[in-house]
């Protein structure tokens, strides 16, 4: 049987505790086995980016996510390092090619900066993306980016202290526009601030936000506020379809971007007097889910078809012992095969995430 974790050169899998480990220098050359096999669904779309969650825990309680902060409800037996290797070596063998670690908070982790070396180390993955909250940000983004993160996106909801204490829970803006700051410095792929459209922000006028981007290389996307199990009232309260943000975009001279093949659901805005772009994610607008090309994997290593879907496939078993490549290639193609069309949020169904802290937003 094909050996799930081969090694370059390797003609035989050695006992895993003997195994040379990334430090030693030896390349995980997952396209050497299973590369015809492509992860694929029944509607022909292809899944060549992941959402790994890396941790459930949070230490924010943004309003429209985890208000109360996050609560222990199951043991925190989240992936370690090898487990998550694994994991994207089985993925990137089916044709992966970017990574996303998200959370929860993955900051929180003390490990994050291995982790980052771990996956970026695989070869096929050619993008390393995080989004954070910014925690921790302006300390490690060096670290960070030396292990291998090529993409960062930051999650700021808001332009002035006050604003940003109120919907984060944490006196943290300062320290998180270092942290962007710092981020920006380096010369990643892409740096991106992620902000949720709510009401309450649509009042305050998008003209701050144009103003944030005139000289600054950044991309900062709205992301229309999602309904969860946990959020019905805020949601009745805050949602605002993104159509606001496109008429007043299209208003003061944006216009939308050629979209390219890895651009995913965004549609992003240019503006010949701005350096940075203004972007829009609309989950509930029509044929978003045409063209989802992810997959979502929760710290505890279950594969989430959708963002909104119910249940998943449990891979952890095979990524805590020697387990085959070829099962794991079947057991995530099987699953494909029931991946739904598209969600069902419109109907107000986001199926069984609580928040998107519990599977990686
Ligand atoms: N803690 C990290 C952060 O906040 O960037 C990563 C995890 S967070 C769940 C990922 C993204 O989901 C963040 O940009 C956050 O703003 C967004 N998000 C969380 N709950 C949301 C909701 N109900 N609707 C829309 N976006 C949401
Ligand atoms: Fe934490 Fe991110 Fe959720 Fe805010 S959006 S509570 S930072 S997981």
């Amino acid at each position: 049987m094909t050996q799930l974790y081969p090694f370059a050169g390797a003609s035989a899998p050695e006992p895993l505790a003997l195994r040379p480990s990334i430090s030693d220098g030896l390349k995980v050359t997952p396209n050497t086995m299973g590369d015809a096999i492509k992860a694929t669904d029944s509607y022909g779309r292809r899944f060549h980016y992941l959402r790994l969650s890396v941790t459930e825990v949070c230490n924010f309680r943004c309003t429209y996510c985890l208000p109360n902060g996050w609560k222990k409800s199951s043991p925190m037996n989240y992936m370690d390092t090898q487990e998550i290797r694994r994991l994207v070596f089985g993925f990137a063998s089916m044709g992966l090619a970017k990574v996303r670690l998200t959370g929860g908070e993955p900051a929180v982790r003390k490990d994050l900066t291995s982790i980052i070396e771990a996956v970026s180390d695989i070869d096929g993955v050619n993008k390393v993306a995080m989004t954070t909250n910014g925690y921790n940000l302006n300390r490690y983004v060096d670290d960070w980016v030396s292990a291998g993160l090529s993409h960062l996106n930051i999650s700021i909801d808001a332009l002035n202290r006050e604003t940003f204490l109120k919907i984060t829970g944490h006196d943290r803006f300062e320290d998180v526009m270092a942290g962007l700051g710092r981020a920006l410095e380096h010369d990643l792929g892409a740096v991106k601030v992620n902000a949720v459209l709510l009401r309450d922000s649509v009042e305050d006028g998008f003209k701050g936000w144009s103003d944030f981007v005139r000289n600054r290389p950044v991309t900062v996307r709205f992301i229309e506020l999602m309904r969860t199990l946990d959020n019905a009232e805020f949601f009745a309260d805050q949602h605002v379809s993104g159509e606001v943000l496109r008429g007043w975009l299209t208003q003061n001279g944006w216009a939308p971007k050629m979209r390219g093949i890895d651009d995913g659901p965004a549609i992003e805005f240019v503006h010949p007097d701005y350096v940075g772009r203004i972007g829009l994610i609309a989950p509930y607008s029509k044929g978003f889910c045409d063209s989802c090309n992810r997959l979502r994997v929760s710290a505890k290593g279950n594969m989430k078809l959708c963002l909104f879907g119910n249940g998943g496939l449990d891979l952890r078993d095979l990524l805590q012992s020697d387990g085959g490549l070829e099962e794991f290639q079947a057991r995530v193609l099987g699953s494909l095969q029931s991946k739904n069309a598209g969600h069902r949020l419109s109907a107000s169904n986001p199926g069984d995430t609580m928040n998107l802290a519990q599977t990686g937003g």
